[in-house]
């Protein structure tokens, strides 16, 4: 029997990890996150594999999206890497994928959590899917239900997991450091929390062996809504179609195909991505 698991990595969310300047390259900083990321995606491959999976593909989804180094990837997972995908974060997952695990994930913008921000911390200020306020993990269970695969697990800081619960509860979450501010956090010794997502991972893909995890719960059709910083990347954003102005800042997109709504959204970060000036 096969299991295949759909790994969307960002970096924000790994324990040791509290500022910008070690999420960017060049510099040692980020050469040192960059391994203490790679452990903790192997971590949650290795536990995924304790708990019966068969493959991973790894999705890098931070940054220019080239973090990990592929041949330290455990259980010779797959890689997808590089820019301009135009499922993002979701890139590379399809229907036959049995569930979605989101690894070092981070608040939402306007949330305390440890570097928190909603795609693009230089234009978005608030997103909310049927009512609730959602970062990233939320935006993209869009993407796992329009491929009618469940997201069985999330991990980073306290803020970020008490998030993704209140749009997706019952995932299995490992939480790996306590954000104080948006720049401190309590932070696991990377072994622990390694050790932690290894066994969150085995819990996780255990469950989806016995169809306990279930797609993500979100009513049909779904309105996301979404506060820009500015007007005029509210009005960018609603030149494409599918995208209503419904505010000065705020724009609606809504319909019964959860994979066209985090696609239009997807479409609306690229394109307010050439406002540069705030
Ligand atoms: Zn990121």
């Amino acid at each position: 029997m096969t299991m295949r698991i759909f790994l969307s990595s960002d970096m924000e969310g790994t324990s040791g990890i509290v500022d910008w300047l070690q999420c960017r390259g060049p510099g040692p900083e980020y050469e040192t996150s960059r391994r203490l990321l790679l452990d903790e995606v192997n971590a949650a491959i290795d536990g995924a594999f304790d708990g019966g999976a068969t493959e991973v593909l790894v999705n890098d989804s931070h940054g220019a999206m080239a973090n990990l180094s592929p041949a330290h990837l455990s259980h010779e997972a797959s890689y997808l890497s590089g820019r301009h995908k135009p499922l993002y974060m979701m890139q590379g997952l399809d229907e036959t994928f049995d569930a979605v695990f989101f690894v070092s994930y981070h608040g939402s913008m306007g949330s305390n959590g440890v570097l928190s921000h909603t795609y693009n911390p230089r234009a978005v200020s608030a997103a909310r899917l049927n009512g609730i306020t959602v970062g990233e993990a939320g935006i993209n269970a869009l993407a796992a239900l329009g491929h009618d695969v469940p997201v069985a697990l999330v991990t980073g800081d306290q803020v970020t997991i008490a998030e993704t619960e209140a749009i997706l509860p019952g995932i299995e979450t490992v939480v790996v450091k306590h954000a104080a501010t948006r720049f401190a956090a309590m932070n696991l010794h990377p072994v622990a929390a390694c050790r932690a997502i290894r066994d969150g991972a085995r819990r996780a893909a255990q469950r989806v062996a016995t169809g306990d995890v279930k797609l993500p719960p979100l009513t049909l059709p779904a309105r996301l809504e979404i506060d820009w910083l500015s007007a005029d990347m509210a009005e960018m954003a609603a030149w494409i179609d599918g995208i209503e102005r419904a505010g000065e800042r705020v724009v609606v997109i809504e319909g019964d195909e959860p994979l066209q709504i985090y696609r239009h959204f997807v479409a609306a970060i690229a394109i307010t991505r050439s406002i540069v000036e705030t």
